[in-house]
C-alpha cells in the first residue's frame, strides 16, 4: 500500500462508476484529487481559432466546480490548477511526498504527448498509472488486441456482442480520505482564457450545464420522466428540441457521465418498462462511440492527416474563403447554413446535421475536410477528440466506412429530415415566407431575387440541380 497518490482527472469528471479513483484509493492510504486547465487547449489553431471555444469550455468550467461539490460532500476536496500538467503535477510530487499518480488512460496525440512528457520528468520516488475508461467495453476485454480491430464497424459490433462482456459499474466512493493542503486554487473564468460567456439562446435543442450532477439529471429526465427512450430508434434523426435524442454526449466527452451507467440504466429501463429495438439502438449508438475511441487506440496520429486512417487520397481544397462561407452559414443552402448557424449560436447540432454539413463540405466544396474537423473541434460542447475525427475522417472519405464515397444529396436530406422546412425556417427566419419544403430549394432564386425582395441571403455556393437530378 502506498501513503500518499495524486487522482489527476482529465476527461473523467465524476464520482459514479470511477475506475481510476477507485484504483488510486483502493492502493494509497491519502489521495489528493487534482483538476488541471492545460493552457494549450486554449491556443489557436492553424484557421487562427482557439482549439476549445466557449461553449465547451463554460461546459468545463461547470463540470469541474461540479466535483469540487461532490467531492467536498465525500469530505474531501479538488485541487485546481491552471498551467502544464506535467510541470504542475511534478512540483505537487515532490511537495507532498507523492508515490503514484492515478489517472485516466488517453488515446490521442496531444493527451498522450502529455502523459509521455510527465512519465519522463517524474522523480523516481513516483509512479505514473494510467487506468481505461471512457468506453462502454473495456480494452482488455475486446475479443482481440487493439492492432486487430476489425476495419468495419459491424464486424467489431458482432463481434463485441457476442464474445466480449460489460463490466458492472463501480460504486460512488462515500468517504475518500485527502491529503491536507490550504489552497485548493480557483477555478478559472472564461475570461481568463480570452473567451466571452456564450449568450443563452432559447432557440437551442437544451440549456446543457456541465457536471455529473446535471448530467445524472438529464438522464433521468429522457429515461424515466418523460419516457422518451421507448422511441429512440424513430426519433433520433430529429433536428428540433430536446426529446429527440438523448443529448448525452456533452456529458460523456468529458466523462460526467459513465457509458457503463447509462447501459445498466437502459437495462433497468428494459426490464421495468419495456424494451425494444429503441431501447437496444442506445446502446448501439454507445459502441459506435466505443469503436471510434479503439479506432484512435489502433491508428494513432493518422485520424488527423488529410488521408485519413485509411491512408487514402482525400479531397483537398485549401481555399480558406470558401471555407469560411460555409463555416460562417453563408453557403446559400439554406439546410446547410441553417445546421451551421444552431452550431454557432449554441455549440451543438444534430447527428443528421453534423453528416450533412461534413459531406457538404468535403463532396460539394470539396474543402480540406481537417479544417472542417478543427472548426468542430472549437466549436462543439461535445467535442471529442475520438468521436470528432473519426466521425469526419468517415465522412470525407478516409476512414472506416465499408461504402465507397459515400455521398449526401443535400435537398433529398433537407426534404426528408425536415419536410416541411421547420428547422429551416426555425433558424433561417430571413427566408420564413417560403412555405412549407420549398425553402429547401428557395425556388431557384438568385441574390438579386433576394435583394429585390429586401431579403439578406447569400448567393448559393453550389448548382441545386446536381441534387435535383439525383446526384
Ligand atoms: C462530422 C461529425 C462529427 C462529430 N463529432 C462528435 C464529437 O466531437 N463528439 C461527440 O460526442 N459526437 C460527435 N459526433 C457524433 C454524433 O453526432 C453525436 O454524438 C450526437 O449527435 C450527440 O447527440 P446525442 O447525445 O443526442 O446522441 P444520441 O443519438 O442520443 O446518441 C447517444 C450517444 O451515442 C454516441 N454517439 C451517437 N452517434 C455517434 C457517432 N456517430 N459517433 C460517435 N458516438 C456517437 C454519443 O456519445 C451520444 O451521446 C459527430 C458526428 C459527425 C457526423
Amino acid at each position: 500500500m502506498k501513503k500518499r497518490a495524486i487522482y489527476w482527472f482529465r476527461n473523467d469528471l465524476r464520482l459514479h462508476d470511477q475506475a481510476g479513483l477507485t484504483e488510486a484509493m483502493a492502493s494509497a492510504e491519502e489521495i489528493l484529487p487534482v483538476y488541471i486547465f492545460d493552457t494549450r487547449l486554449f491556443e489557436e489553431n492553424e484557421l487562427g481559432l482557439v482549439k476549445t471555444g466557449k461553449f465547451k469550455t463554460q461546459f468545463l468550467i461547470e463540470a469541474v466546480a461540479d466535483l469540487r461539490d461532490n467531492l467536498q460532500k465525500a469530505g474531501s476536496n479538488l485541487l485546481v490548477m491552471t498551467g502544464k500538467p506535467e510541470e504542475l503535477l511534478v512540483d505537487l510530487a515532490k511537495a507532498h511526498q507523492i508515490e503514484a499518480i492515478y489517472a485516466s488512460q488517453e488515446v490521442t496525440y496531444e493527451e498522450l504527448k502529455v502523459e509521455k512528457a510527465l512519465k519522463k520528468k517524474l522523480p523516481a520516488t513516483c509512479i505514473l498509472s494510467l487506468v481505461w475508461q471512457h468506453t462502454l467495453y473495456h480494452l482488455h476485454d475486446l475479443p482481440y488486441g487493439v492492432q486487430t480491430l476489425p476495419d468495419i464497424f459491424t464486424q467489431f459490433r458482432k463481434d463485441v456482442e457476442k464474445q466480449s462482456r460489460i463490466r458492472k459499474c463501480l460504486p460512488t466512493p462515500k468517504h475518500i480520505k485527502t491529503i491536507p493542503i490550504n489552497d485548493w486554487g480557483q477555478i478559472p473564468s472564461l475570461e481568463s482564457f480570452d473567451l466571452t460567456e456564450p449568450k443563452a439562446d432559447q432557440r437551442g435543442v437544451m440549456p446543457f450545464k456541465g457536471g455529473e450532477t446535471a448530467g445524472l439529471v438529464r438522464l433521468k429526465q429522457y429515461f424515466w420522466n418523460q419516457d422518451l427512450l421507448k422511441a429512440y430508434k424513430e426519433t433520433r434523426n430529429g433536428m428540433l428540441g430536446a426529446d429527440y435524442s438523448s443529448k448525452f454526449s456533452p456529458w460523456l466527452a468529458l466523462g460526467c457521465l459513465s457509458p457503463r451507467y447509462i447501459y445498466e440504466e437502459v437495462k433497468r429501463y428494459e426490464s421495468e418498462r419495456i424494451s425494444n429495438s429503441s431501447t437496444y439502438w442506445l446502446i448501439f449508438e454507445l459502441i459506435w462511440r466505443d469503436y471510434f475511441r479503439f479506432v484512435a487506440e489502433k491508428y494513432g496520429n493518422s485520424l488527423f492527416f488529410t488521408s485519413g486512417v485509411m491512408g487514402k487520397e482525400p479531397y483537398l481544397k485549401n481555399d480558406i474563403g470558401l471555407f469560411f462561407k460555409w463555416a460562417e452559414a453563408k453557403t446559400g443552402v439554406p439546410f446547410i447554413d441553417a445546421n451551421m448557424r444552431e452550431l454557432n449560436a449554441t455549440g451543438f447540432m444534430s447527428n443528421r446535421g453534423r453528416q450533412n454539413v461534413a459531406s457538404f463540405l468535403v463532396k460539394d466544396l470539396k474543402i480540406n475536410w481537417t479544417w472542417g474537423a478543427m472548426y468542430f473541434e472549437t466549436m462543439l460542447i461535445d467535442y471529442d477528440p475520438a468521436s470528432n475525427w473519426g466521425n469526419w475522417n468517415y465522412a470525407a472519405g478516409v476512414g472506416n466506412d465499408p461504402r465507397e464515397d459515400r455521398y449526401f444529396n443535400i435537398l433529398t436530406q433537407a426534404y426528408r429530415y425536415d419536410e416541411n422546412g421547420d428547422y429551416v425556417r426555425h433558424w433561417l427566419p430571413e427566408l420564413s415566407r417560403f412555405a412549407g419544403k420549398s425553402i429547401h430549394d428557395l425556388g431557384g432564386m438568385s441574390s438579386r431575387d433576394f435583394q429585390n425582395l429586401q431579403i439578406d441571403y447569400p448567393n448559393r455556393l453550389v448548382d441545386f440541380n446536381k441534387w435535383k437530378k439525383g446526384k
